[in-house]
């Protein structure tokens, strides 16, 4: 079964289990009230005991699926334990028949009858979502009411109780159909939200995060760094040349490149808090939180580094020349009352100095200035 399925199943059974209990509260007062003077009270303290310990244990799963942060990384176990527990409560019912006498006066048989319907009925609507925990539920109570009224030679309720379970069978049925095609309806929309989500936040041609990704990525960073007070480097990168590349090689060899640019950038990342996004065009920016521009520097240097390995031949600078980038440094701490927009303003500034000073270089700004050609 699709996991996601799995996890929701378990979502409504676990919320549907404090009512479950609070319903087995009042129908365990309701029926040893009614039953006290009619049954051995000690084998009746014993069933007593018995439900007492089945509820504490629902309620304990409860507590600790609600307290989980993560559920769906168990699920299995989620769903074992908690079937447990509907399993054992529709045993702890079912044996109570076994108390039944047609001796007891009529309104204590029926209350009896009248609460063990009144039981399935309720399940028929909160757990036949997943028919296991419905038959769980119901076939002991069923299956002993059935034998009790047997061997009392109750036919007539025999009878009275077989269309009626047949009947909530059915009305089970409906709603496991119902609500299992709703729960599939709420996935497919949740997918497709995610798929539409990635669309608007990546970038077709290079899989990076786009322009307004990096936007919120970067506010988050900057925000970060307002509280951490370190160094945050931003790093802007463009192809050279990019515009003859493309016209003499043609615009999907220059798409081509940009993936291969895009990727060139990834490896060079060594660290998971980094990232690279396009930022249109020709253009890729990379945060590289709480790194020295030092450290942002060995990073361009292995940029420009695998990018010489790859070697991309790029005859329209020069005949024997390669694909290459210049790349724009700026490092500063941030902090409040400064705009985060300066330190893009600032990586942009030494991007133009890069291919002021000729391309295929790394300049970048810190308190010092440094520039360095490849
Ligand atoms: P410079 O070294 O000064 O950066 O020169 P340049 O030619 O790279 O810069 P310019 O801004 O003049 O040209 C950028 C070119 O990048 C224009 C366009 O042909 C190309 N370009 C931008 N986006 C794409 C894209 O998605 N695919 C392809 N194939 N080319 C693109
Ligand atoms: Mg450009
Ligand atoms: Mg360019």
């Amino acid at each position: 079964m699709n996991e996601k399925i799995k996890a929701r199943h378990q979502e409504l059974l676990y919320s549907q289990l404090s009512v479950s209990v609070l319903t087995s509260i009042v129908a365990g007062s309701f029926i040893t009230i009614m039953l006290w003077d009619e049954v051995d009270h000690v084998l009746f303290s014993i069933w007593l005991a018995f439900f007492v310990i089945v509820l504490i244990y629902r309620l304990l799963i409860l507590l600790f699926f609600n307290r989980s942060n993560d559920t769906s990384s168990h699920l299995n176990l989620w769903d074992n334990l908690n079937f447990a527990g509907t399993l054992m409560t529709g045993l702890i019912w079912g044996s109570l028949t076994f108390f039944y006498s047609s001796l007891w006066p009529p309104e204590v048989q029926i209350s009896l009858w009248v609460l063990l319907i009144a039981l399935m009925s309720g399940a028929s609507a909160s757990i036949s979502v997943v028919l296991k925990y419905y038959i769980a539920y119901c076939a002991p109570i069923i299956l002993f009411s059935f034998y009790v009224q047997y061997v009392n030679k109750s036919y007539y309720l025999i009878i009275i109780f077989f269309f009626y379970t047949l009947l909530l069978s059915m009305t089970a049925r409906n709603f496991r159909k119902q609500n299992n095609f709703i729960i599939e309806q709420q996935i497919m929309l949740i997918d497709a939200n995610d798929k539409l989500e990635a669309l608007a936040t990546k970038d077709a041609l290079t899989n990076l995060p786009n322009r307004r990704a990096f936007e919120n990525l970067f506010r988050n960073e900057w925000e970060r760094h307002l509280r951490s007070k370190k160094n945050l480097s931003l790093m802007m990168l463009d192809v050279d040349y990019f515009k003859n590349y493309n016209d003499h090689y043609g615009h999907s060899k220059g798409d081509e490149c940009l993936r291969s640019i895009a990727n060139i950038i990834q490896k060079s990342l060594l660290r998971p808090s980094d990232v690279a996004a396009r930022y249109g065009g020709e253009e890729f920016i990379i945060i590289l939180p709480e790194t020295s521009n030092e450290g942002a520097l060995e990073v361009a240097e292995r940029i420009h580094y695998n990018l010489k390995v790859i070697n991309i031949p790029h005859e329209y600078p020069r005949p024997d020349s390669r694909l290459t980038v210049s790349i724009g440094i700026a490092t500063l701490i941030p902090k409040s009352g400064k705009d985060s927009k300066v330190l893009q303003l600032l990586a942009d500034r030494e991007l133009y100095k890069a291919k002021a000073n000729g391309r295929n270089c790394t300049s970048s700004n810190e308190e010092i200035e440094e520039s360095t050609s490849y």
